[in-house]
């Protein structure tokens, strides 16, 4: 196989891509309940634990170099790697884990399959792509070939909440070169996402009886300021700077509280706005423009106080450059398979691809319309369609000759 071109290894191979096996791995990985708790401590069925031990056992009964990685207690990540010559890339294929809740989701852990597709929670985001490694994880394993690099298959926590597993994983987890990561897009080729930015706007005031509310400063009132002076913002920013990809900058104002009781002018309110930021905006210029206007609000009404405060979420936009070899290589890849050309946009949400420090492109099985909802399922054909481009985009990355180890 040492001399065989990309494109015939992939042909030899890709017919062992089983899409019995898939179903059965979805459906098992749906089968495991692996809710994000949250702000909630970890517990059975809300962390990650069982999935990952499972993922572990599959990895290593595969020949990888398997290892857990405890976060925080019983969220552990896991990843396994399949060695292959020193010269060559490291290639890996990254998921989350975790899902979102089941509340009010009718048998949220019973995998049904209608009309090829498949139905559960986390299906679409993203056990499905879990799944879809494991498989090519398999065929790869089996096919006993010379790989110029190392294949790296991982599963991380907490990806839905605060992304404590990525980030962990970027510090002690195995450094790649390269990284799929198979989020739900339709099997677009996502190299580039917004970041989210999100904090709070406090502002202050006097509290007194609401009876005389002439002697109090009431911080609601102020708080309304802020809402009219942000109101032309995303104009503003529609007609600001564009990201090829990512399009404009966006802003929206989130949450909102103020007061404790209605018989107290309240000195209090917050409002926790999101700002999706472009890769080449940075946090600094957007709490400058924050300031400008709360500044301006200050200079009309000495008696508007307000705070600006630490970041309540903080994700890094993702910007891996069109012509960079993993989007390259898995554009190819989906040409190969679909015999289509791929769509090459932004993923619209924020993901934890940036944590992982290397080129990644974002390309999974699902749609976001159904991640998350009460009823999530992926066309079971996109599984099949996912498990060949990684396969080949694996394949391409670790039997080519031209390998260059870039450092
Ligand atoms: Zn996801």
């Amino acid at each position: 196989m040492q001399e065989i071109s990309v494109d015939d290894a992939y042909q030899k191979l890709q017919i062992e891509i089983s899409r019995e096996r898939l179903i059965a791995t979805t459906s098992n990985l749906v089968r495991i309940s692996s809710e994000n708790p949250f702000s909630s401590p970890a517990a059975p069925g809300c962390r990650e634990q069982e999935i990952a031990h499972f993922y572990h056992k599959e990895l290593t009964a595969l020949g990888f170099d398997s290892e857990l990685r405890e976060v925080v207690p019983g969220r552990p990540n896991v990843w396994g790697t399949l060695f292959g010559k020193e010269e060559g890339f490291n290639i890996m294929l990254a998921g989350h884990l975790d899902t979102v809740g089941t509340k009010e989701y009718k048998k949220p852990f019973d995998p049904r399959i209608e009309e090829d597709r498949l139905y559960g929670r986390g299906s679409c985001d993203m056990k499905a792509a879990l799944a879809a490694y494991l498989e090519v994880a398999r065929v790869i394993a089996e096919a006993n070939l010379t790989l110029n690099g190392n294949f790296t298959v991982a599963g991380v926590v907490d990806e839905e909440y605060q992304m404590i597993g990525s980030r962990d994983f970027g510090t002690y987890g195995p450094r790649a070169d390269f990284c799929i990561i198979g989020e739900p897009n339709n099997l677009k080729v996502c190299p580039a996402h917004k970041g989210q930015f999100s904090l709070f706007f406090r502002t202050f005031g006097k509290a007194v009886h609401s009876s005389i509310p002439g002697a109090g400063i009431n911080a609601i009132e102020k708080m309304s300021k802020v809402v009219q002076e942000f109101e032309d913002y995303n104009e503003r920013l529609s007609n600001g700077k564009k990201h090829e990809l990512c399009g404009h900058g966006t802003f929206s104002p989130g949450v909102i509280r103020g007061g404790s009781i209605v018989s107290t002018v309240p000195d209090f309110c917050e409002m926790e706005v999101d700002r999706r930021i472009l890769p080449n905006e940075t946090r600094e210029q957007v709490i400058d423009e924050y300031r400008l206007r709360l500044e301006k609000i200050h200079n009309h009404d000495p008696e508007f106080r307000y705070e600006i405060s630490e970041p309540s979420w903080d994700i890094s936009p993702l910007d891996t450059p069109v012509d960079n070899l993993i989007v390259k290589t898995v554009t190819r890849g989906y040409y190969v398979v679909t015999g289509k050309t791929a769509a090459i946009e932004a993923f619209s949400g924020a993901t934890d691809a940036p944590n992982f420090a290397c080129p990644a492109v974002i390309c999974g099985p699902g749609s976001l319309l159904q991640a998350h909802s009460l009823n999530e399922y992926v066309e079971i054909e996109q599984i099949v369609d996912a498990a060949k481009i990684y396969l080949y985009s694996v394949l391409a990355l670790l039997l080519s000759s031209k390998t260059i180890r870039k450092r």
